[in-house]
């Protein structure tokens, strides 16, 4: 259960127009359109909505996806997963355990050692980077 609950009012003054798209109705960014698509800044990457740290640097390669793409997350409860079954496809959706924004899918096609590839939107994330 998410701990932050906004109204969809209160989401779309806080978010920008593309972050309320990706992250409160499920959307997805084009492919290596994001911010953080080839980012190698060193840092913690939060949850655009709430703040809650999601992913380290240290976690993300370069998947050719065009999404930021992680072997693994910061701690296991930084997200909650849910099978999504949109689109024709059977997906794992990612959402922040915190707010319960959408923020990508998790596939099984990542390297060694986690064999996780997280895909996640640059729209849903926002790096602090490393001081
Ligand atoms: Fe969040």
């Amino acid at each position: 259960m998410t701990k932050i609950t906004c109204s969809e009012e209160q989401w779309r003054q806080k978010l920008t127009p593309e972050q309320f798209a990706i992250c409160r109705e499920k959307g997805t960014e084009p492919p290596f359109t994001g911010k953080y698509a080839s980012c190698k800044t060193r840092g913690i990457y939060l949850c655009a909505c709430c703040g809650n740290a999601l992913f380290s640097s240290e976690q993300k390669y370069d998947s050719g996806s065009g999404w930021p793409s992680f072997r693994d997350v910061l701690s296991a409860d930084s997200v909650t997963r849910e099978v999504d079954n949109s689109h024709g496809m059977q997906r794992t959706e990612v959402l922040c355990s915190n707010c319960g924004a959408h923020l990508g899918h998790v596939f099984e096609d990542g390297p060694e050692p986690t064999g996780l590839r997280y895909c996640i939107n640059s729209a849903a994330l926002e790096l602090q980077p490393e001081r």
